[in-house]
């Protein structure tokens, strides 16, 4: 009797782990996925609207064209890369967009379903094209590599339970609402997002790279940029791509060591 209820209870855990497990691409890491794309992404464009509604887009025409001209450029390379391992149907209700928000923080974001947000106090810091490509390089793996999903799974499983979950899903519920504010850390704070958790932050790295380099701007500048932010001594929340970061010098030979690697996928424009 025993046996069986453990077999049952097995059999039930795989199951789950079989139905609600991805991949994430390049690193291959397997991460615990239970919200389907779409009602994350609805419940994200509806923040992003909102986030918009309540900030003011930066008036400087070029810096807004320099951010749009390089997130649309780490887009298509995502896009073309997906194409290529015959993953495009993970992109699918992505409804990009990039925009520079004026505010003096030192801060950038991507909700899922790629929706990019720069601070004009990042600017200082990225201070060319690439900067920004290793900044919104960082950003957009945190997105495609849905992490914000996987966050969201993990405290929805620890708050309503595997069971509550679909019904929770089906009905929109004020849980949902509420788990995915948590999980992004909107809400009382828009647009200050929670730290991912210090494997997502490297994987983001790791991504990142990889990402700026297929959109043609070089990886081997990136280091460059995460000195000139580790010089840089901000007082207050750390912006997400510092928050959870072990110290810089750690990142920092990481982020030299995935270089080579990076570069393979480098096409110069
Ligand atoms: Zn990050």
């Amino acid at each position: 009797m025993r046996t069986l209820r453990a077999t049952a209870i097995l059999t039930a855990i795989v199951l789950l782990t079989v139905v609600a497990c991805t991949r994430v691409p390049i690193t291959g890491r397997q991460q615990l996925s239970l919200i389907p794309s779409s009602e994350l992404n609805a419940l994200s464009f509806q923040q992003y609207t909102q986030f918009l509604s309540e900030n003011q887009l930066s008036t400087n025409a070029a810096q807004s064209a320099r951010v749009e001209k390089v997130g649309r450029d780490i887009q298509q390379a995502v896009e073309r890369f997906y194409a290529e391992q015959g993953q495009s149907a993970a992109l699918e209700g992505y409804a990009w967009e990039f925009h520079l928000v004026d505010d003096k923080e030192v801060n950038a974001w991507c909700l899922p379903g790629g929706k990019v947000v720069v601070y004009t106090g990042l600017l200082p810091i990225t201070q060319d094209a690439v900067g920004l490509a290793v900044v919104m390089g960082h950003e957009i793996a945190h997105a495609v590599a849905n992490h914000g999903g996987e966050r969201m799974s993990q405290s929805m499983l620890t708050e309503l339970g595997g069971m509550a979950l679909q019904q929770a899903l089906a009905q929109k519920s004020q849980e949902t609402q509420q788990i995915f504010m948590t999980a992004f850390g909107i809400g009382s704070q828009v647009g200050v997002l929670l730290p991912y958790s210090r494997v997502q932050e490297s994987e983001a790295d790791h991504l990142g790279l990889v990402f700026m380099a297929m959109a043609g701007y070089d990886p081997s500048q990136a280091p460059a940029f995460w000195e000139r932010m580790a010089a840089q001594n901000q007082g207050g929340a750390p912006p997400e791509f510092l928050s959870t970061h072990p110290s810089d010098e750690t990142r920092l030979r990481k982020i030299r060591e995935l270089i080579p690697e990076a570069m393979k996928y480098y096409r110069k424009r």
